[in-house]
Order: C-alpha cells, then sequence, then structure tokens
C-alpha cells in the first residue's frame, strides 16, 4: 500500500519522494524508463553544474523578470547553499568556478545519484521502472506497466515528469496531453540556433569561438561558442537563447577587451602585401576562426573594418529542433498551480521540476529550480498525506 505517488525519477521527482519518506509518508516512484535519473546522468557528461554562486538578486534575475511567487518562494527555501549541502550530504565534494558555477569535483553525475538513490532506499521509498503514466482513470492514476495496466489512487500524487526535450531519456513531454487546460505550449530553451554556413566554413565545424561578447535584446555576455556543421551552440549562445527565439538579432564583439578606437588604430598599419588574413592574425591576434566568421558574417567588408569586428551580425534561421534543446520552455502554468504548486482542478495532485512553465539559462539554474521545486511538492504533498 503506498500513500503517495512520485511520477518521474529526475532530481524532481526524487526530491520530492525525499521529503514524503522523511514525513513518514510510504512512497513509490514510477518512471517509465528501464532505469531512473537519465536525463541527469546525460547533464553530468560534459560537467554536472548544480548551482551558481553569486547574490541572489542576480541568481533569481535569471528565472526571469516576472518570478511567480510559488517559484520564487521555493527558490528562496532552496538556493545554492541548500543544493551545495545537499550534494555534500550525499558524499561528494564540491568547487566552485571562477563564473560562480559549482559543480561536483567528479563532475559526473552517476556518484551522487548512486547515493541518492541509496539513501532513498533506506527511508523506504520504491521505485517501479517502466511504468508509464497514461492520465487518470476517474480518480485513480492509470499506468502502462510490463504486467499490465495498473490503477493507483494514492492520497497525494507528485508529477515530475520534466520537459520536452532528449525524448530518448524518458522527457517526451506526452504528458502535457493530461493537463492540456493547464499547460502553456512548450518551446525549446537553451538551444543551438540554425546557421546555413557556407562551404568555406566546414574546415572550423567543431571549433570553439573563445572569449568573445555575446549580446541579443538587450542582454549581453561574455564567454565562447561553437560553430558546427548545423549552426551555432554552446554556452554563449544558450544564455541569449531565449532572446534570439523570441526574434533579437545576435550580435558578437570578436575583440570584447579592446576599445573600438584601439581596433581601428591596429588596422590602420600599412599591411603592404599581405593578406587581410594574415593581418588580422598579426595585428589583432585572431585564430583562423575568427577570422573566417568575420569574412562570413562581415560580407560585403566595409573599408572600416572596426565596427564590424565589435559588432559582427550572425545571422540565423531560428532554433535547432526542440528534441535537442536542453531544456523547454512551458508547461504547467503557475496560474493553474497554487503557491504549493497544488493543481487548482486536482486537489492531491502537485507538479515539480521541468514540467512548469519557467526558463532559465544554463548555468545551474536548471537542476537547482528543479529541487527546489521538487521540495516544495514534496513537503506539501505530504501535509496533505498526514493532514
Ligand atoms: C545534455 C544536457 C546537459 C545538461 N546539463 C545541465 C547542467 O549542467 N546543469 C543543470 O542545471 N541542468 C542541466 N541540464 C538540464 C537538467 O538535466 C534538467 O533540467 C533536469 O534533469 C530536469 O529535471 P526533472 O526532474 O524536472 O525532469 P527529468 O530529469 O527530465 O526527469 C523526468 C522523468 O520523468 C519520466 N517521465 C516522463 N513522462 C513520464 C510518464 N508519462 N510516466 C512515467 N514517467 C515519465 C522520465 O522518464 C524522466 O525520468 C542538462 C540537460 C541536458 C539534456
Amino acid at each position: 500500500m503506498t500513500d503517495a505517488v512520485v511520477i518521474g525519477a529526475g532530481p524532481a521527482g526524487l526530491m520530492a519522494a525525499e521529503q514524503l519518506a522523511k514525513a513518514g509518508v510510504s512512497v513509490t516512484v514510477a518512471d517509465a524508463m528501464p532505469s531512473v535519473g537519465r536525463k541527469f546522468l546525460m547533464a553530468g557528461k560534459s560537467g554536472l553544474n548544480i548551482t551558481k554562486v553569486e547574490p541572489s538578486a542576480a541568481f533569481l534575475a535569471a528565472y526571469g523578470k516576472e518570478l511567480p511567487a510559488a517559484l520564487a518562494h521555493a527558490l528562496d527555501d532552496f538556493g545554492p547553499d541548500q543544493v551545495i549541502a545537499w550534494a555534500e550530504g550525499l558524499g561528494q565534494t564540491v568547487f566552485t568556478g571562477s563564473t560562480g558555477r559549482v559543480f561536483p569535483t567528479v563532475m559526473k553525475a552517476s556518484p551522487l545519484l548512486r547515493a541518492w538513490l541509496a539513501r532513498l532506499q533506506e527511508r523506504g521509498v520504491r521505485i517501479e521502472t517502466r511504468w508509464r503514466w497514461e492520465g487518470w482513470q476517474g480518480d485513480a492514476l492509470r499506468f502502462e506497466t510490463p504486467g499490465g495496466t495498473v490503477a493507483i489512487a494514492p492520497k497525494a500524487t507528485v508529477l515530475a515528469t520534466g520537459g520536452a526535450s532528449w525524448a530518448r531519456l524518458g522527457s517526451n513531454g506526452a504528458w502535457a496531453a493530461h493537463l492540456q487546460d493547464q499547460a502553456a505550449p512548450f518551446a525549446p530553451a537553451n538551444m543551438g540556433f540554425v546557421v546555413d554556413w557556407s562551404p568555406h566554413m566546414a574546415p572550423h565545424f567543431g571549433t570553439p569561438v573563445k572569449s568573445v561578447a555575446l549580446t541579443a535584446g538587450g542582454q549581453k555576455t561574455r564567454g565562447e561558442f561553437i560553430i558546427s556543421a548545423r549552426g551555432i551552440e554552446g554556452g554563449g549562445i544558450y544564455m541569449l537563447s531565449k532572446a534570439m527565439r523570441d526574434g533579437a538579432p545576435l550580435t558578437v564583439d570578436l575583440l570584447p577587451d579592446w576599445p573600438e578606437d584601439k581596433v581601428r588604430a591596429a588596422l590602420q598599419k600599412p599591411r603592404g602585401k599581405t593578406s587581410l588574413s594574415n593581418q588580422l592574425r598579426k595585428v589583432l591576434r585572431f585564430s583562423p576562426v575568427q577570422t573566417a566568421l568575420l569574412m562570413e558574417c562581415g560580407r560585403p567588408l566595409p573599408g572600416d573594418l572596426a565596427a564590424v569586428i565589435k559588432a559582427l551580425p550572425i545571422a540565423h534561421q531560428g532554433p535547432r529542433p526542440m528534441d535537442e534543446a536542453i531544456s523547454t520552455a512551458g508547461g504547467v502554468r503557475f496560474d493553474a498551480l497554487n503557491n504549493d504548486l497544488m493543481l487548482q482542478s486536482h486537489p492531491g495532485v502537485f507538479c515539480a521540476g521541468e514540467m512548469l512553465d519557467w526558463e532559465a539559462p544554463t548555468g545551474g539554474y536548471l537542476i537547482t529550480g528543479c529541487l527546489a521545486t521538487g521540495r516544495i511538492a514534496g513537503l506539501a504533498a505530504a501535509t496533505y498525506c498526514l493532514g
């Protein structure tokens, strides 16, 4: 007999299950996939960025100008300090990089997940894999399982079924069909953009463009991005992807530490028979990929190159497909929830994690948001069960 069911075994669902178990509620976690936490493990492949240490106002601002009250409340109670304590409590030392990003020392997610699952098991949490939630049958949750259809009517339910990208890891967004009136349409977030490169760019596919400043929609960020066969991707682009998705043009400052006058003065040195690319290499220390990008996107090259080097427009053809995005915007709207993340339309059903309608850049904000909302939903579900 289980009093609470958590659907989805990503960071949000596991955090909710832990709160329920700690409160003494018997809890079952159901996940559609053959194993748990697949996206969380994937996030650890390139270094699991669990949170970001920065002033509280800047941290909260990353979640958007109009922070829903329930999300603000969740992040106030469980922010960067608590995420670090949580990881350390699972036996993982962490380090903070120069930009404030926090990672487990081992960089990977697997040791953290293993320790977490062991702790959940000690607390009596049951985990059912290959259980796909298919909506409600009257008051009961309906699952398709290897043993056939299972219907369960728990006292409380936490939905933590993720966003709608990387479907092969489990988060396919199909749950939205059961919550149609409560969910905003999905959109890709933290994604790459399509650029129709000329053949000249082919030698640079896979190359990072380092130490540049990127601007879109009044937002500016320092960082790097990667030229791929399909377009542009990587951290610098993800930071601006919301503004770019909403139509803002992208410009890149190829020499952010040089004032425009200094660039202009350097380029005024007579170049004699030296080719332009050699001059760019010699006087501006341009890498081959910087030169290629300037030639590709700056054409027709103006007489005065300084201005275009400081604000090179990169034309794109829109976002890459949603399934490739790091995360998704859209999902269960906050006006469909109360402050404890309970669905107004379904008393006793709480929602958490990326399935909620918020978005944030990469940088640890996503996992922090999932843990924070998972915690609030789990605590509220426990109170609901015990009340
Ligand atoms: C390549 C990559 C790198 C990333 N790196 C970082 C990073 O460094 N830092 C960071 O903060 N974030 C990162 N993220 C994002 C982060 O992994 C996600 O935001 C986070 O995992 C979302 O957690 P969640 O618990 O809400 O959902 P998920 O982790 O997506 O888990 C949802 C679970 O629900 C299950 N499910 C879905 N539908 C059903 C159903 N109908 N029935 C039963 N189960 C269902 C799924 O199988 C899945 O296990 C990265 C993402 C990717 C793809």
